[in-house]
């Protein structure tokens, strides 16, 4: 990884908010992307939230991308390009939680602070038989104690760089290398031939399921869209016509304009398609969508939507969701 053994807290920190909720495949590619283009925290403070939430698109959880822009305003502008060198200075920027705070602390700074990630939380359950879920207040509390007491004060970077590497190549999610592992002799999980058992965590909650029914409006390259302000998903990136209902849609209701409450009437001709239903998952919602893709011959107005013209729409960042149907051949 091209963040492995650095000491810059602008790298760390910007790879660590791009790796919340985000594999290392994925990330490493926006990472890479995010460097070039924003070299220095400067940099990125200094241009507009527009760009970095198109750089960002498809990365999902928006909310990162937002503090990821607070949080460059802040240590640019306010703090001279210097980000904290404490635990509590860490934390207080928006977006920086237990585990960035710790990974910027140690790896940066020196601090004796225990990154506790997926791979940490594999191996420390394991060895230690942690039975309580880990995805729950007590669990989490029992592992960062433990990661805390067990941290080297001298090397906390050596030894979080050791304990994530261990886990990720030796005590691994599936076929740990149990037969020549060093903690082999006091692995509570091995002793109990429980490895794949651990880490425990809650049962998982039921998806909310959700109906997003959009309206694509064309008129010669350019779309009716606006910017999402509500609080929840997706807040900051743009998106079409939108009506949400409760339960699905019947198909012959998909393909008026009223359905969105437009007084427009359409002929055959001007439907470009419905799309079949898309299905996005986010981690507690299932988003069910149609598309309806229609090409106007003339403009309407709408009270809260704009038109894009095809210049400007390449400059806004979508969810993915849409993005998709977009780019779909
Ligand atoms: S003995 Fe197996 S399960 Fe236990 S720490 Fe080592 S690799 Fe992981």
């Amino acid at each position: 990884m091209p963040w492995k053994g650095i000491r810059d807290p602008y790298k760390i920190w910007l790879s660590e908010i791009i790796l919340q909720q985000t594999r290392v495949e994925q990330g490493l590619d926006y990472y890479n992307r995010f460097i070039k283009r924003f070299p220095t925290v400067h940099d990125l403070a200094q241009v507009n939230d527009n760009e970095v939430f198109k750089m960002w698109e498809g990365l999902g959880y928006y909310t990162r991308c937002r503090n990821l822009i607070k949080t460059a305003k802040e240590i640019s502008l306010e703090r001279g390009g210097i980000f904290p060198q404490s635990v509590e200075g860490l934390l207080s920027l928006k977006g920086v939680g237990a585990y960035t705070a710790a990974a910027i602390g140690s790896f940066a700074f020196g601090l004796p602070l225990a990154v506790v990630d997926g791979n940490v939380i594999r191996v420390l359950s394991r060895v230690f038989g942690i039975t309580d879920p880990i995805d729950q207040a007590n669990g989490k509390k029992m592992l960062e104690l433990l990661a805390g007491e067990l941290i080297d004060k001298l090397d906390p970077a050596s030894y979080n760089q050791a304990i994530m590497d261990f886990g990720a190549t030796v005590c691994k999610p599936k076929n740990p290398i149990c037969e020549t592992c060093p903690l082999r002799k006091q692995c509570y999980a091995l002793k109990h031939n429980a490895q794949t058992n651990f880490p425990i965590k809650a049962k998982k909650k039921k998806p909310i399921e959700r109906f997003f029914y959009y309206l694509l409006l064309e008129h010669q390259g350019s779309q009716l869209v606006r910017k999402r302000i509500e609080n929840g998903i997706w807040k900051d990136l743009f998106e079409f016509v939108l009506r949400e209902t409760d339960e699905p849609a019947e198909e012959k209701e998909l393909s008026k304009l009223s359905f969105w409450g437009i007084k427009h009437r359409l002929t055959k001709e001007d439907i470009i398609e419905l799309s079949s239903p898309l299905i996005h998952q986010l981690t507690h919602q299932r988003i069910h969508c149609r598309i309806l893709h229609v090409q106007l011959h003339d403009k309407i107005n709408h009270p809260s939507h704009v038109w894009k013209s095809r210049s400007q729409l390449k400059k806004l960042a979508f969810p993915r969701l849409i993005t998709r149907y977009l780019n779909q051949d």
